[in-house]
């Protein structure tokens, strides 16, 4: 197991003009680098700008597993 294996986040690219997955780096003591994994370009975040997208990320992730375990719990509906 490696302990540093990156956390993937989604994260829109400048030069892909579209959300990419990105892995977050340490880039100075208060900047983060988002390193777009389709194209490598790395677009760098403060720390605030960074807080600001982990907690939109949360909360995808929190709703992704809702609508997971709501599936998970329950038949999905037909669809007409
Ligand atoms: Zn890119």
């Amino acid at each position: 197991m490696d302990k540093t294996a990156p956390i993937r986040h989604l994260y829109s690219c400048p030069s892909c003009h579209g959300e990419t997955w990105h892995t977050t780096s340490v880039a100075t003591t208060d900047r983060f680098g988002l390193t777009c994994l389709a194209c490598g370009l790395t677009s760098l975040l403060t720390h605030d700008e960074l807080l600001d997208h982990q907690q939109s990320w949360e909360k995808e992730l929190d709703e992704a597993m809702q609508k997971w375990e709501e599936s998970w719990q329950s038949p999905p509906p037909d669809f007409e």
